[in-house]
């Protein structure tokens, strides 16, 4: 099976998913899109009003600023595969709970395998969490860290550039670094944040920073 049919299958998968109770709620699931063979993939958090009606990630007010974004470093979306840590839509948009992220988390393990991208950003803290759990996204944004082989960059959610204008600038300031970050990819060392995971925020920054 190629790829595409990989990332297909899985996208089949969410739609008839019943893992998790999101299911009773959601009208569409959204897998996410993108180029199987996308060298960036941006995580967000879950599907919000507009996404769960369309079947497809960031297309309301976060996904507008997201596109803006990454016009600003000469990006497109359809360059990159964007989803979510989980595919349906939480009611209300409220956070997701611990057992749906547990619950959704291998069909995002499989597409990151499939895709294999050079780069993850994660979109708020719910993304970074996945990878850099106990991180305060306030301490850590825009920073290239290495997890078990993949470079992960969190970045705060676009949403809360919205709802924060004051966030504005430095999520702006945090796509400007993207090129660069990318570029530099290959020369940042892995860690073992599984270790650092148990530990303070303070030993995650000193071992894991670049
Ligand atoms: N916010 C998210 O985190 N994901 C989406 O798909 C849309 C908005
Ligand atoms: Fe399945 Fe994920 Fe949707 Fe829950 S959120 S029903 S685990 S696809």
């Amino acid at each position: 099976m190629n790829s595409d049919q990989v990332l297909k299958n899985i996208a089949e998968e969410v739609s008839n998913c019943k893992k998790c109770g999101l299911n009773h709620s959601r009208d569409k699931g959204v897998p996410g899109e993108g180029p199987s063979n996308a060298e960036i993939m941006f995580i967000g958090e879950g599907p919000g009003f507009h996404e769960n009606m369309q079947g497809r990630p960031f297309v309301g007010a976060a996904g507008d600023l997201l596109v803006q974004l990454l016009d600003s470093i000469g990006m497109k979306r359809e360059e990159v595969f964007i989803t979510n840590v989980v595919k349906c839509r939480p009611p209300g948009n409220r956070d997701p709970a611990i057992d749906e992220l547990e619950a959704c988390n291998s069909y995002l393990d499989q597409q990151i395998q499939v895709i294999n991208p050079s780069v993850i950003v994660t979109l708020g803290r719910f993304s970074m969490g996945k990878f850099i759990p106990h991180a305060k996204i306030s301490e850590i944004h825009g920073q290239s860290i290495r997890v078990k082989g993949m470079l992960v960059i969190p970045f705060y959610h676009p949403a809360a550039a919205l709802h924060r204008p004051s966030l504005r600038s430095v999520v702006e300031d945090d796509f400007a670094k993207l090129p660069a970050l990318i570029k530099g990819a290959a020369k940042i060392p892995d860690v073992q944040l599984e270790e650092h995971s148990k530990n303070n925020n303070d030993q995650v920054e000193q071992l894991s920073l670049f």
